[in-house]
């Protein structure tokens, strides 16, 4: 039996969900389109490298661009062939992302074959691995964050944790899916129960973890009841269901785990930090097809929904398909007056067409009619958009910072706690657009903060060279003079005579020293003239006993640039 979440969080709004219109029918599986224009980039990190040329034959699942160095700590994923074909290109191509990048992608010519790659090992006891095991087969299989942020999830499978003290013991499955319109989790968990709670108990095994709690909003009847049939007497004893109430943004990862736990993660901390760690229910069900059946992440459910689709539902869909195929399977109408957009109304991306491949992070593809363009209004502080932050922020003050660009105070004001959520915009009077003013401004303190290491790591180098120049001038001196010390033993020169003069001039000039310190002149009631020709005197004698450092004295005291070293 699922529970009932006995917390709840600051903020947030309750908006209609039409959730109903992609629940009709059960999933279903996207046709295999003539061409798949996959991106290297599909998940945060560092982009795949290609490893197949053009021209290649490849298979399904086979891996086609990975990182040749990828241990278990990189943050990357690898990137397989969703069907088997011919890659007839590698070149760039648009690819959805908030700042309408383009990047480069592999093309491949489907043969409608949908031939699998034979290197396809599922793993008979998978409870007999060890976490770095786990990690690796999780890594290989190219599995990110489905949830919508990308993230690689071999990373969030590593036991050990920056606060020593509070060691991970609880996993949090997330399955609010708090957004409008998006169905896809639902969906699966209807469908997939089982496998995902397989997927939960191999991430337990390999994080050694014993609590798991599945956070779900309680508008899902139908997927919570295939949860709770999805549990045995021993899974029961280890994994809670807790329904949460339908608020956005109920699945944003602190949220959630505040209404879970009634713990807040505090700003600039992780749910690791507190001894948690949090997927998404979706990540679950790949991390289990990957190791039972060796199968690597090529395809995930899409929610195809919105105005203008006369089928809207739940596809399979293989990465590198064309939003505009999705779209036109499922009896799209296009008119000039929409919106498409990636993701849900209010986090989601909004693309100028459907021509864009579908990706690891792309849960949902929403056409919304009477695209608008509001003139936004001054801010009048009526502070409505503080009061539904969820994270707590002041987004009034943020929106000022940010449209000055300053940088430090937007820091100072934690823009980096603002998860994007939209709901300061949403109820902002004077429609200003607050989300994209944070996102820019996000931007630009990434991009300064990494043209700020690119140039202290050229300082590090430059330094670093100097360093070593000087260590080198050094060592072949030293180098230098043993090798003559040693032609000279070899020869049988004795330099213990030159040795001895040099000690006795020495030994002459320090009797000198001393004796000229010793006895003081009394030269006080001596004329100007008297005293300037002992002076003189003096001089020609020192010069006369040692020249050499008559002249460094000298030196040193009319050389500004060694007075201004001393
Ligand atoms: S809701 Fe809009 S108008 Fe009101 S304080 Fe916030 S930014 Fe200003
Ligand atoms: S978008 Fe950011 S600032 Fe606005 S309500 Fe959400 S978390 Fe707060």
């Amino acid at each position: 039996m699922s529970l009932f979440a006995k917390y709840k969080f600051n903020g947030g709004l309750k908006l209609a969900g039409h959730k109903k219109i992609s629940m009709q029918e059960k999933i279903a599986d996207a046709i295999i389109p003539a061409q798949l224009i996959v991106p290297l980039q599909q998940h945060i990190g560092r982009a795949a490298k290609p490893i197949v040329n053009i021209g290649d034959k490849v298979l399904k699942g086979q891996c086609i661009a990975c990182l040749s160095d990828s241990k278990n700590n990189t943050v990357t994923a690898a990137i397989h062939a969703p069907s088997s074909g011919e890659v007839i290109a590698i070149e760039q191509h648009v690819i959805p992302s908030m700042l309408k990048q383009t990047g480069d992608c592999i093309t491949i010519k489907t043969d409608g074959k949908d031939t699998w790659h034979n290197d396809i090992n599922p793993i008979n006891d998978p409870l007999s691995l060890d976490n770095d095991s786990l990690k690796q087969i999780i890594l290989e299989a190219g599995i990110v964050g489905l949830g919508g942020a990308g993230f690689p999830t071999h990373l969030k499978l590593t036991t050990k944790n920056s606060n020593k003290e509070k060691p991970i013991d609880a996993l949090i499955i997330n399955a609010a899916e708090c957004e409008p319109y998006i169905t896809c989790d639902a969906a699966l968990i209807q469908e997939q129960a089982t496998r995902i709670i397989q997927g939960i108990q191999f991430i337990q095994h390999a994080l050694n973890i014993k609590k798991c709690i599945i956070g779900i909003e309680d508008n899902k009847p139908q997927a919570i009841k295939a949860l709770e049939l999805a549990l045995d007497d021993k899974t029961k004893e280890q994994i809670e269901i807790i329904q949460v109430p339908t608020r956005y943004p109920a699945g944003g990862e602190k949220q959630l785990i505040q209404v879970l736990t009634g713990k807040q993660i505090p700003i600039n901390k992780l749910p690791r930090d507190l001894g948690m760690i949090c997927h998404n229910v979706a990540t679950t069900y790949a991390v289990a097809n990957a190791i039972l059946d060796g199968i690597p992440l090529i395809e995930r459910i899409v929610t195809v929904t919105g105005d203008n689709i006369e089928h809207p539902k739940n596809m399979r869909v293989l990465f590198g398909t064309l939003m505009n195929e999705v779209l036109n399977s499922c009896g799209y109408t296009e008119n000039n007056n929409q919106d498409i957009i990636m993701g849900g109304p209010m986090m989601g991306i909004h693309l100028d067409s459907a021509n864009y491949p579908v990706i690891k992070t792309t849960n949902c593809i929403l056409v919304k009619n009477n695209k608008t363009t509001t003139t936004p209004l001054p801010c009048i502080r009526c502070g409505e958009c503080a009061r539904v932050c969820p994270a707590n922020l002041l987004p009034q003050q943020l929106f000022w910072y940010s449209r000055s660009k300053d940088y430090d105070r937007l820091q100072e004001h934690q823009i980096f706690s603002c998860i994007e959520c939209g709901c300061c915009d949403y109820v902002c009077p004077s429609h200003i657009p607050l989300v994209q003013f944070y996102r820019f401004a996000k931007n630009e303190i990434w991009t300064q903060e990494s043209d700020k290491k690119i140039s202290d790591h050229a300082r590090e180098r430059h330094e670093y060279r100097q360093y070593r120049l000087e260590r080198k001038k050094a060592e072949d001196a030293e180098r230098k003079a043993k090798k003559k010390a040693l032609l000279n033993k070899k020869q049988g020169i004795d330099t213990s005579a030159d040795d001895a003069k040099k000690s006795a001039i020495e030994a002459a000039l320090q009797r000198v020293k001393e004796k000229q310190t010793a006895v003081p002149k009394n030269t006080s009631n001596l004329t100007a003239e008297q005293q300037k020709k002992i002076k003189e005197v003096d001089r020609r004698r020192s010069d006369k006993i040692n020249p050499a450092a008559n002249n460094t004295t000298t030196k040193n005291t009319i050389n500004p640039k060694d007075d201004n070293n001393g």
